[in-house]
């Protein structure tokens, strides 16, 4: 039977041996450019998954973090549950930027959306000048929560956003997920009952970063659970204000920086706040699983103790705004925007004090002050007015 040849074979069977080299040569150079253009046009290179899982761990090693995990991005079915069974509480959150509602519909922030990437910032080490732990939380002091781009722990958040893009990856943008859910998730946290996350090796003094993204990975196994012993209830009894009242039930409203970033402050809440002016760490501090870290908490901070020469509660009363971006704002730049706010929770940490020593400077303040610091002056005055 006569071989019938296409025009294409009929060609190539007329070239001579150098140029079939050629062609071939161009074809497979040609055919690997497009494949690789093809692949990058999709958001991926042609690497599999245990390799990119293997790079994305070293990257966040490298780049300081202390964990890190990952998991399918499917939707937080149960997160959302137990969302909706207390929607009463929470419900401040929906729309706003923090909604972790929202958060938790993968699909409809990245349809697209293969994994989840958690990580975890450890600062349980550090070991935190007295004087500003009173007034403010450890992870604030440690400036790695919501921390700003041009901070340290912004900057490496960026670093490893463009990493991830340079290997190809779309990471959702404008998705709050919620973080310590998407890390148990991820298996890097496990929860305790005061609704902390705990990482092994750094407790509850670990803040928390997660990402969607449109690539598959070698996935880790989900740790969502409580590792807390059965009978310990420490958090809950420690709990100045009530706020928590049950294993992994907090009343949002009732914990300190509910008010303390607020216009309303509470004033059941804030006659309980003692010098706290942003944040309060009582449920961690009390916390059997924090024990040895806590112990192991030695390293300064050469910048915290600086700052702590310079803080004092009657100067962030009267403070100006040279003051105000010095001493204030590296420490309390996430939840509380204005000066005036912290004025106030000033305010309410010296009438807590009930001592007399500060009547003058609560007086100036009232005088000085805008609607929100007289209002606080005026409450601390008669705090210790009363106690006379
Ligand atoms: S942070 Fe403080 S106020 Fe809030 S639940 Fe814990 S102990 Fe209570
Ligand atoms: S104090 Fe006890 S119950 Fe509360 S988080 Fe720690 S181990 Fe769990």
């Amino acid at each position: 039977m006569k071989k019938k040849y296409s025009l294409n074979g009929y060609f190539f069977f007329l070239l001579t041996k150098s140029q079939k080299s050629i062609l071939l040569f161009i074809v497979v150079y040609t055919t690997v450019r497009l494949t690789g253009q093809q692949n990058k046009n999709r958001g991926g290179y042609s690497m599999d998954k245990h390799e990119l899982s293997q790079k994305i761990k070293y990257k966040a090693y490298e780049l300081g973090f202390a964990k890190v995990g990952f998991a399918p991005a499917e939707d937080f079915t149960e997160y959302i549950q137990e969302f909706e069974s207390r929607i009463e509480d929470y419900k401040f959150l929906i729309g706003g930027k923090n909604d972790t509602l929202k958060g938790s519909a993968l699909k409809e922030a990245m349809p697209e959306g293969k994994s989840i990437i958690g990580l975890v910032v450890d600062h349980s080490k550090t070991c935190y000048p007295e004087k500003l732990s009173k007034s403010f939380g450890r992870a604030y002091l440690s400036q790695s929560y919501m921390p700003k781009d041009d901070m340290i722990h912004g900057a490496r958040i960026k670093l490893f956003v463009d990493y991830l893009e340079s290997l190809g990856i779309n990471v959702a943008k404008n998705i709050q997920m919620p973080d310590r859910y998407a890390c148990a998730k991820a298996g890097i946290v496990t929860y305790g009952k005061n609704n902390f996350a705990y990482a092994e090796d750094c407790g509850s003094f670990i803040v928390l970063k997660s990402f969607l993204i449109d690539q598959e990975l070698e996935y880790d196994e989900s740790s969502v659970r409580c590792d807390c012993p059965p009978n310990c209830r420490a958090c809950i009894d420690s709990c100045p204000t009530g706020a928590l009242y049950a294993a992994g039930k907090i009343n949002p409203r009732k914990c300190f920086m509910f008010g303390m970033m607020r216009s309303e402050y509470d004033s059941d809440v804030r006659e309980k706040a003692e010098n706290r002016i942003h944040g309060c760490d009582d449920c961690q501090l009390a916390c059997p699983r924090n024990k040895s870290v806590l112990q192991k908490a030695t390293q300064t901070n050469p910048f915290l103790e600086l700052l702590e020469k310079e803080f004092d509660l009657e100067k962030v009363l009267l403070m100006d705004d040279e003051y105000y971006k010095r001493v204030i704002y590296p420490i309390g730049y996430n939840y509380i925007t204005k000066k005036e706010i912290f004025q106030r929770n000033a305010a309410i940490a010296l009438g807590n004090s009930k001592d007399e020593k500060y009547i003058p400077s609560l007086l100036k303040a009232y005088e000085e002050g805008n609607a929100i610091v007289r209002e606080g002056a005026a409450w601390a005055l008669e705090n210790i007015r009363k106690e006379k």
